[in-house]
């Protein structure tokens, strides 16, 4: 029977991240992934901050296309704003998380596609878990993460019920696109309930076009309205069928045991606002191998893995909190009063502070520093505003 000191289940960016970083740190890891091939099929649109760019050389090589600024629409307002230099990048998720694959196979970490547990029995020092092509594999530590849609948390007693669920429908296209270096988003409650449809451009005239909604609808019939309502997509080539995901809001409390613990999707580590996940969640895989190292190498016989909780609600959880906070506000607010922010935003010193200081990964920051051009059309949400920040 193989042992091992961790298996990851989930061969996404962030179980990748924490196997690769526990084989560095000399242990012996597998990463167990149910699809046949790691990065395939991708649900993700693959924007990612300059910062997210400059620390990992992964997302470096898989630069698509540069981002400098955003038209966001609602109603009939439009804000556009553009810096000098380049905020985000859109990388190719699927070529991220191969080259991820690749570089943690070259530091010792195994990789079994098409294979997932199937139940888990606790021995005396190791954890036993049966795949479902039969294979029993045994380990000291666990690192769940497996994406937002699977059930093996549940395996291991660490299912978190997201606050909400937003379902999404992406596709690529091609189309003129009148300016690749910013990112489009559309606000309509009609279409998008409480959430946007975007386009981001990933090269001359290419594009991932999608939308997130909360609202129960069938998802395809609102991807088609998007398209045929929006001016700009009238001429879109929709390329590929569209990919259905979703994406997990709120905060997980249970997080870890005492060898076993979840992160990335798994464990809602999402930024509630815009439903990025690489950031949190790979600083979450990094946790995750943190702990996991650092328990192995005090008592490996009996790994205690529940430090990883505490660390998470240090570092993940407030930036979560924050953009619950967020996301209550953009829920309370009608879109004609989020078009009268847009036109309330548009002059040159709020831009001038939106590409200052634009984060994708802060928007909470950014946030802040506007709120003097949008007090007063904000002050009517006053009484919910305090009751989300509370
Ligand atoms: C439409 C859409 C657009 C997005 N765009 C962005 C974006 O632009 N920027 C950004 O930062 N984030 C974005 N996100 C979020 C981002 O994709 C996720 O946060 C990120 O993929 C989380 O990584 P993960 O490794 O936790 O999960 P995943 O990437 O989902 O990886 C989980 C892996 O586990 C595997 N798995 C599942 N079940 C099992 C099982 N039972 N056994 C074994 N393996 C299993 C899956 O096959 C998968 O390979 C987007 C999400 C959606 C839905």
């Amino acid at each position: 029977m193989e042992e091992y000191d961790t298996i990851v289940i989930g061969g996404g960016p962030v179980g990748l991240r924490a196997a690769h970083l526990i084989a560095e740190a000399g242990f012996t890891v597998t990463v167990v992934e149910k699809n046949k091939e790691i990065g395939f099929p991708n649900h993700c649109s693959g924007l990612v901050s300059a910062n997210f760019v400059s620390k990992y050389t992964e997302a470096q090589e898989t630069v698509l296309n540069g981002i400098k600024g955003a038209m966001v629409t609602c109603e009939n307002s439009t804000l556009e704003f553009k810096d000098a230099k380049f905020h985000a990048f859109a990388i190719d998720r699927e070529k991220f998380d191969k080259l991820l694959a690749k570089k943690a196979v070259k530091d010792g970490v195994k990789i079994l596609t098409g294979e997932e547990p199937e139940s888990v029995k606790k021995n005396s020092r190791f954890t036993g878990i049966k795949l479902k092509s039969g294979k029993i594999l045994q380990s000291r530590t666990f690192v769940i993460a497996s994406g937002a849609n699977s059930g093996v948390s549940k395996l291991f007693g660490l299912y978190n019920k997201p606050m909400e669920i937003i379902h999404t429908i992406q596709a690529e296209a091609e189309m003129e696109i009148p300016d690749k270096e910013i990112v489009y988003v559309f606000i309509n409650k009609k279409l998008f309930g409480n959430w946007f449809g975007w386009i981001i451009p990933t090269g001359n005239n290419t594009v991932k076009v999608g939308l997130g909604t909360d609202k129960k609808e069938d998802i395809m019939k609102l991807f088609d309205r998007f398209i045929s309502e929006t001016e700009m997509l009238k001429n879109a080539n929709i390329r590929k069928n569209p990919v259905a995901w979703i994406i997990p809001i709120g905060i997980s409390q249970k997080t870890a045991n005492l060898n076993a613990l979840v992160a990335g999707d798994s464990a809602t580590q999402v930024k509630p606002l815009s439903g990025g996940g690489l950031f949190t969640g790979m600083f979450g895989g990094e946790i995750a191998a943190q702990v996991i190292v650092s328990a192995l190498k005090s008592n490996p016989e009996s790994a205690d893995l529940s430090k990883y909780e505490t660390l998470v609600f240090e570092k993940i959880t407030p930036t979560v909190k924050r953009g619950l906070i967020l996301r209550k506000i953009y829920k309370t607010i009608p879109d004609k009063d989020k078009a009268s922010f847009l036109e309330a935003l548009d002059n040159p010193e709020a831009k001038k502070i939106i590409t200052t200081y634009g984060d994708i990964d802060y928007p909470y920051l950014t946030g802040l520093k506007l709120l003097k051009f949008v007090r007063k059309p904000l002050l009517k949400y006053f009484t919910e505003m305090l009751r989300s920040a509370i």
